[in-house]
């Protein structure tokens, strides 16, 4: 059917609105376009927000011909798509990802969801986006802050999967580091869709990066956690002699540069916040350690072991 004859139903929040206000009217100048606009942040993740959405496109008389378009972050991004997932069980949906951690993370590999009172993204489905448009132009307007809440993931993709991408991080080449990092989760994600074994890869950093997320009741924002997630990962794994110990230095290296945080607290704190990941298994998690750059393994840890590690 002709793109034209489908509505359009484009959600954003209300920062990526502003700056693209004048570039979407231009852009869909031919289609029908229904804007929903959120606010800005994770807080917007919610069944509320999910129910008054969905409510509100049912109102209109959304169709299942019709499109909707996640234009903004990872919040949009999920939001919308699992709006997108299970609205008249289903609608296609189009992603334009405008945050870095968003291109290069959340929406690749179809996974969509809100937040409950419960913890992060325990609501949802995987939806198969009909398109991801990736366009670095859009990240000119995007603050320091989140670039480097990005680069964390970028950092992850390196360490699991791409030692070239080492190159093009130190060189800052964005577009290079994007494509690559891209290229990482794809691969992964098309081996194992549905997180049976090598999507658990991604988790690099995730097991601490989700305690000290929940630890800090949201207030640090999940790059940041990700780069003390990972910090801990490395550290853990030359404790235990799985690490290579050159990579604690380049992992380093590459925060100073883009001036992302190690862990400065005390591991022990975080342990009973662990559990609250959605991936562990009784007393036991999954933790992914890095053998050398290119090289994660799985290894289940019981959540014990780590109150007796000495501080680090
Ligand atoms: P993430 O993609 O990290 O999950 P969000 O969707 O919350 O995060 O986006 C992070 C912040 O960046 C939000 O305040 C959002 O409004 C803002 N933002 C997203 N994309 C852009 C952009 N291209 N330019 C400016 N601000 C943006
Ligand atoms: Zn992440």
């Amino acid at each position: 059917m002709p793109y034209q004859q489908r509505r359009l139903f484009l959600i954003t929040d209300e920062n990526v609105y502003f700056h693209y206000k004048n570039h979407l009217k231009d852009t869909l100048k031919d289609f029908t376009v229904d804007y929903t606009i959120i606010q800005a942040g994770e807080a917007s993740k919610t069944l509320d927000n999910y129910m008054k959405i969905a409510q509100s496109l049912l109102s209109k008389h959304i169709q299942r011909k019709d499109i909707i378009i996640a234009f903004g972050g990872g919040v949009v991004g999920d939001l919308a798509g699992f709006i997108a997932a299970t609205i008249l069980r289903g609608v296609d949906f189009i992603q334009v990802p405008t945050t870095l951690l968003a291109m290069v993370d959340s929406s690749i590999g179809s996974k969509v969801g809100v937040d409950t009172i419960h913890g992060k993204n325990l609501m949802g489905a995987f939806k198969h986006p009909l398109s991801v448009i990736i366009d670095p132009m859009y990240l000119n307007t995007l603050p320091e802050k989140e670039y480097q809440n990005g680069m964390a993931e970028v950092i992850k993709a390196c360490f699991i999967q791409d030692a070239s991408l080492f190159e093009a991080i130190q060189h800052n080449d964005t577009l290079t580091l994007i494509k690559k990092a891209i290229q990482v989760k794809k691969d992964i994600v098309q081996i194992d869709p549905f997180e049976r074994h090598e999507r658990m890869f991604l988790n690099f950093g995730h097991t601490f990066a989700h305690a000290i997320e929940v630890y800090s009741n949201y207030q640090i924002p999940h790059g940041y956690a990700v780069a003390m997630g990972m910090d801990i990962a490395i550290r853990l794994g030359i404790y235990f002699n799985i690490t290579n110990k050159t990579l604690l230095d380049k992992l380093h290296q590459l925060y100073s540069y883009y001036q992302l945080p190690k862990y400065a607290g005390n591991l022990q704190e975080l342990v009973p916040f662990l559990n609250q990941d959605k991936k562990s298994i009784g007393d036991r998690i999954n933790f992914i350690f890095i053998e050398a750059i290119g090289k994660p393994i799985i290894k289940p840890i019981d959540k014990e072991v780590f109150y007796d590690i000495p501080s680090f």
